[in-house]
């Protein structure tokens, strides 16, 4: 295994660039955590695509405590399936494998000077939590990637080791206020470093040779969950937030928190709480042991989850409660919308259309009908002598007359016609498709329900009204827009009144 050189991965990494100084401070650090001998020489094995157990092994050797914590973690329950015990490095890697030996021999190397920290023992154990649950989700998820996933898990805030050391009292400060989740660790950090940990993890990492799938999920570790995420940063990433649930002060709050995080993912197959938090908690004391590290506290996980399941309940129900109101609030405010559109469109006295509705119909309908090919036509209608029938009978009695003739219109018109009242005695009906004589058929029709029908009764005498009606059919001129033909419906009207009134006038006919 020699010539093999270790490489500097940095320039391999897919993260944002460190800004300049943070580059600068950590390149030249003293302190700045580092890997013994042995460490690197095992890293250059990882980068070998031969490497075989034995190379693991040989380097691991030179260096005899670290032999020794790797044969005492193969030996422990939590790998060891079979009651024989491995007494020789070969037999602990290979119990291992590889991807765990390199975790184990990367996290020993690093946790070697934190022992007598409580800042650090806090860090590292969310990593333990962060790297048994990792381990657990990729068992069920993508099993081949467990060991990888175990390892990124385990590393993914040794970014804090590195800024602690680069800048211990802002850091110190940032970690040790109340305890928090990553997500404010890392909007702190932003603000604080210019940058988080997970990304001077993974560039801490490339820079010691880790393989730069490994630095890259370690930088990409306390992104978001979706359901995109590749399946190994998907444990990663949740992982971290199982960790951040289980360490926070109000666990059953936070899993409740994360379960509605977890409830549009769907996984394959779908994971239980539960049985990871069980799992978790059965692995994390052995684990511990072994790292002379002090187990985060232990919960009863049943109550945890029927505590968190309950809340989810609650908030779910709540918010249930928030959005039907919500739901009822936009529904009440979208039918008085619409009811004032309704009402600003008619008129008041007779219900029929109102003039500015009328004419914005014309508008559409007459560009419509030019565009398409059809025709229609519109009606012009004016009550007779109507200023007299005001004075004679009072100004009521005309309202009641026009309120009258207004239901007269509305009996007549089809379907798709539009009547209004365009002003004070006057009306208008828009036809669509209707020809010239089609109109005159309908205006006649008015006429004679008007001769048969009194509009109101006075002292017991029926008072009869009759009307002026001009009609302008689309197809009967070069009319260029609507409010021509309703100019040439009203000159056709105009024409019966100078002529007797009570009649139908067709313009251009
Ligand atoms: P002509 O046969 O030439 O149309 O005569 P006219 O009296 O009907 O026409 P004119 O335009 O001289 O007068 C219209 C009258 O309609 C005057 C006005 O007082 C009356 N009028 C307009 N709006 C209303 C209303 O809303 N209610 C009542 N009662 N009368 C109205
Ligand atoms: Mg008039
Ligand atoms: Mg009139």
């Amino acid at each position: 295994m020699t010539g093999i050189i270790i490489s500097d991965n940095t320039q391999h990494l897919a993260i944002p660039a460190l800004p300049e100084f943070l580059r600068s401070d950590l390149t030249q650090c003293a302190n700045l955590p580092s890997l013994p001998s042995a460490a690197v020489r095992v890293l250059e094995v990882a980068g070998h695509p031969d490497a075989t157990l034995n190379d693991y092994a040989h380097a691991i050797e030179q260096d005899p405590a670290l032999t020794l914590r790797l044969i005492s973690l193969a030996n422990s329950a939590f790998y060891a399936r079979h009651h024989t015990e491995t007494h020789s490095c070969l037999e602990a890697t290979s119990r291992l494998g590889l991807d765990a030996t390199l975790a184990a021999v990367m996290s020993f190397s690093l946790w070697r000077g934190c022992r007598s920290n409580d800042q650090l023992q806090r860090i590292w154990g969310r990593s333990f939590v962060a790297a048994l649950a990792a381990r657990y989700l990729a068992e069920q998820l993508c099993p081949a990637q467990a060991s990888f996933v175990f390892t990124a898990a385990l590393l993914q805030d040794i970014g804090m080791l590195a800024l602690l050391a680069v800048y211990p009292a802002d850091a110190h400060e940032l970690y040790n206020s109340a305890p928090v989740n990553h997500l404010q660790i890392s909007q702190g950090e932003h603000m604080r470093f210019g940058c988080d940990h997970p990304s001077v993890g993974g560039w801490l990492a490339a820079r010691w040779g880790v393989p730069v799938s490994l630095a890259q999920v370690i930088s990409d570790s306390h992104g978001e969950l979706t359901s995109q995420d590749e399946t190994d940063l998907f444990c990663v990433r949740l992982s971290g937030m199982i960790a951040d649930a289980w360490l926070s002060t109000n666990p059953s709050q936070s899993l409740s928190v994360l379960m509605r995080r977890l409830n549009p993912i769907v996984t394959t197959p779908s994971i239980s709480l539960r049985d990871l938090l069980n799992s978790v908690q059965r692995q994390l004391p052995p684990l511990a042991d072994l790292f002379d590290l002090t187990a985060p506290s232990a919960y009863d996980n049943e109550a945890l989850i029927i505590q968190a399941q309950q809340l989810l309940f609650q908030q779910t129900l709540s918010l249930n409660a928030r959005l039907d109101a919500q739901q009822h609030e936009i529904d009440d405010l979208q039918q008085r919308q619409t009811e004032l559109e309704e009402r600003s469109r008619r008129d008041i006295l007779t219900g029929l259309s109102n003039r500015a509705w009328l004419e914005e119909q014309l508008h559409e309908r007459f560009e419509y009908c030019k565009t398409h090919g059809y025709t229609m036509s519109v009606v012009f209608i004016d009550l007779d002598h109507f200023k007299k029938l005001n004075d004679r009978f009072g100004h009521q009695t005309g309202d009641r007359v026009l309120e009258r003739f207004g239901q007269v219109l509305s009996s007549l018109v089809r379907e798709g016609d539009l009547a209004g009242r365009y002003g004070g005695e006057e009306f208008l009906i828009i036809l669509p498709n209707e020809s010239a004589t089609g109109a005159q058929r309908f205006a006649k029709r008015i006429a004679k329900r008007l001769s048969e029908t009194p509009m109101e009764t006075v002292d017991g005498q029926a008072l009869y009204v009759s009307v002026s009606i001009g009609i302008a059919c689309l197809s009967d001129g070069g009319f260029g827009n609507g409010r021509e033909l309703i100019d040439a419906a009203d000159q056709s009207m105009y024409f019966i009144k100078r002529t007797g009134r009570g009649g139908i006038s067709m313009y251009g006919h």
